[in-house]
């Protein structure tokens, strides 16, 4: 026998008992997002790969291992979306959005990364993220903390998450202090395993998120790179460090905190789970002040994070899991009796729909007698059945059902309506 298609490994479907968390999850924060005065972008799931090489920079996990890259028809080479800042520069320079202006943008939606599968990563999940362009100082990184510390609150996870924050400077600074730690880490050449060999050689600073035990011990002995910081990028950290302190958001400093990708510069921030196993990482982001110009637009200030929605929902379900109160999908459920035509209840469906466009009316579809009716209408949980007979056709009435107290009366379609509303508040 054949078999059963199946999805795609570590792509997942979100089902209709899922989605009630996702959802109130996406609204609580998209309403955040309004009240802080951000803007939705929405951009293709497909790119060129080159923007991905380019922006997230060749030697990083993302772009050597982890993206969905082939060739279209044309033979031009495209990429799944591993990530969405690089499409949100791409189409604010497309668009001329950026060069001397402010744009609060966020996104939604689904990013692709081959990695593999387990809790919390998967090879299709959704970021929200958020990019802000336009403004270079301290006090918007303090504020998209802030709003991100709110998120938490909101989700009634505030008390399971920490930040951790740091500043890994100006490119130059950078430059200079991964000279002294590859001098550093030459010395322990041997005790590197070859990944760490390799990262020596390509990506040094990755080392120092290495989870490895024996390198963080070697570690503890290296450069610090606060004495490396350029003294622009030190006052920058020094003030948002205060501005948060100010509105009383905690954070660690994390020296050793980099990132992974090749953009970021000054502040970079993650904030972290205990609650989740390995993939404790929720959120995270930083400045990218150079990745506008790298991308041959004009250069532009720019900082932004990106949130795993999984992890997110996961989160929230474990913690908060009277987040989403049960949440019934029918008030009325309306069905014919006798000889009554299907006609009949989809006309009288249409027209309480018209007077009541908050009201979730289902209507019955498949015959079945009467008391089968009234089983689905139990169901659905529905508080109200509407009954139809071939008498209430002929009056211009219907049969009202409080399903809650058995108690029925017969009421004038016309005014059905007020009937019904009186009925469910
Ligand atoms: P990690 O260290 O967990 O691999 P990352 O540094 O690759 O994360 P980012 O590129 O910064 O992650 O993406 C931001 C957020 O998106 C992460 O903090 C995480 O919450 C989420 N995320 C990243 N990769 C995945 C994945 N494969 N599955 C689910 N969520 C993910
Ligand atoms: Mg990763």
């Amino acid at each position: 026998m054949a078999k059963n298609i199946q999805s795609i490994r570590g792509m997942n479907d979100c089902l209709p008992a899922d989605i009630q968390f996702w959802q109130k999850i996406e609204n609580k924060l998209k309403q955040i997002l309004a009240s802080y005065g951000f803007s939705e972008i929405r951009t293709p799931m497909v790119e060129q790969t080159s923007l991905f090489s380019r922006a997230i920079g060749e030697i990083t996990d993302v772009v050597e291992k982890e993206m969905y890259t082939f060739d279209d028809r044309d033979g031009d080479s495209l990429t799944l979306r591993p990530e969405n800042t690089a499409g949100c520069v791409r189409a604010g320079i497309e668009h001329g959005l950026l060069y001397n202006q402010q744009q609060r943008l966020w996104y939604l939606g689904p990013m692709f990364r081959y990695e593999r599968p387990q809790k919390g990563r998967y090879r299709q999940f959704h970021q929200l993220g958020v990019e802000v362009f336009g403004l270079a100082g301290p006090d918007i990184d303090a504020e998209l903390i802030m709003m991100t510390a709110r998120w938490w609150r909101e989700l009634g996870i505030d008390k399971y998450v920490s930040l951790e924050l740091n500043s890994i400077g100006s490119l130059a600074a950078r430059a200079k202090y991964r000279q002294v730690l590859v001098t550093f880490l030459q010395q322990y050449e041997n005790k590197l395993d070859e990944d760490y060999r390799h990262g020596l050689s390509t990506n040094p600073l990755r080392i120092l998120d290495s989870k490895n035990i024996n390198v963080q011990k070697l570690l503890n002995d290296a450069p610090l790179f606060a004495d490396y910081l350029d003294d622009d990028s030190k006052q920058h950290f020094a003030i948002l460090c205060k501005l948060l302190d100010a509105t009383g958001v905690k954070y660690r400093i994390n020296q050793r905190l980099v990132r992974g990708l090749d953009y970021y510069n000054r502040t970079v921030f993650e904030w972290v789970t205990d609650s989740l196993g390995a993939q404790g990482t929720i959120c995270a982001g930083g400045r990218y002040d150079g990745l506008v110009e790298q991308l041959d637009g004009r250069s532009t200030s720019a900082v932004g994070f990106a949130m795993g929605m999984e992890r997110i929902v996961l989160l929230v379900r474990q913690i908060n899991p009277d987040f989403v109160a049960e949440c019934n999908l029918v008030d009325v459920y309306l069905m014919a009796c006798g000889e009554t035509s299907q006609q009949a209840i989809l006309v009288l469906a249409e027209k309480i729909r018209d007077e009541l466009p908050g009201l979730k009316l289902m209507t019955h579809h498949g015959g079945g007698n009467i008391k089968k009716k009234l089983a689905r209408a139990d169901k659905y949980q529905a508080k109200i059945a509407l009954i139809l007979g071939e008498d209430e056709c002929q009056y211009g009435q219907v049969t009202i059902k409080d399903l809650r107290t058995g108690e029925q009366e017969k009421f004038f379609q016309q005014q059905i309506a007020i009937r019904l509303t009186e009925l469910l508040t």
